[in-house]
C-alpha cells in the first residue's frame, strides 16, 4: 500500500481489516491510519503531532498502540533507521535509500528477485510480513552541495 494513492476505498478497507480482527474502528484511530499515509515514513511523534490539533486527547502511548496493531495486520511495517523508530505506509517490498547526510528515506521498488525472498522463507512455516534492505549512501540533492557536512 503507497501513501500516494491512498483512497477512501483503501481506507475502508483497513477499517474492516480492524474490525475483523475485532478492534474498535475510532476517528482517533482512523485519524492515524491518514496520517500514516499521509507521511513518509513518520516517527510516532510525528504522527501524534499531525493528529494533535484534531483530536488533542490522544497520548502518544495511544498512537503507539494503533501502530503495533496495525504493523501486525500488515497495514503498516515498522522500521529501524538510525537512531529513530519509524513507521511505513508501504507494504509493497521495497527497499529503502538513505542519504546520511540529510537523512533523507527514498522508497526503492525491489526486483522480483527481492521478492523471491518470500517465496524461500514462508516454506519453513514462518509467516512473513516484510524484511528490510537499506541501502546508504548521498542522495543527488547533497551530492550537489558541495563541502557540506555529515549532519545525521
Ligand atoms: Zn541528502
Ligand atoms: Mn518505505
Amino acid at each position: 500500500m503507497n501513501f500516494q494513492n491512498l483512497s477512501q476505498e483503501s481506507l475502508s478497507q483497513i477499517a474492516q481489516r480492524l474490525r475483523d480482527h475485532g478492534y474498535r474502528v475510532t476517528p482517533q484511530r482512523m485519524a492515524i491510519v491518514e496520517a500514516l499515509f499521509a507521511s513518509s515514513h513518520p516517527t510516532a511523534e510525528e504522527i501524534h503531532q499531525q493528529i494533535s490539533r484534531r483530536f488533542p486527547m490522544v497520548s502518544l502511548a495511544t498512537v503507539y498502540k494503533t501502530l503495533r496493531v496495525l504493523t501486525e495486520l500488515g497495514i503498516a511495517r515498522d522500521l529501524k533507521i538510525g537512531e529513530r523508530n519509524r513507521f511505513d505506509g508501504n507494504t509493497d517490498p521495497h527497499a529503502h535509500l538513505i542519504c546520511i547526510r540529510c537523512g533523507q528515506i527514498t522508497d526503492f521498488p525491489l526486483s522480483s528477485q527481492g521478492v523471491a525472498l518470500a517465496e524461500e522463507v514462508e516454506p519453513q512455516g514462518f509467516q512473513m510480513l516484510w524484511y528490510d534492505l537499506e541501502i546508504y549512501g548521498i542522495c543527488r540533492q547533497c551530492q550537489a552541495k558541495k563541502g557540506s557536512s555529515p549532519t545525521l
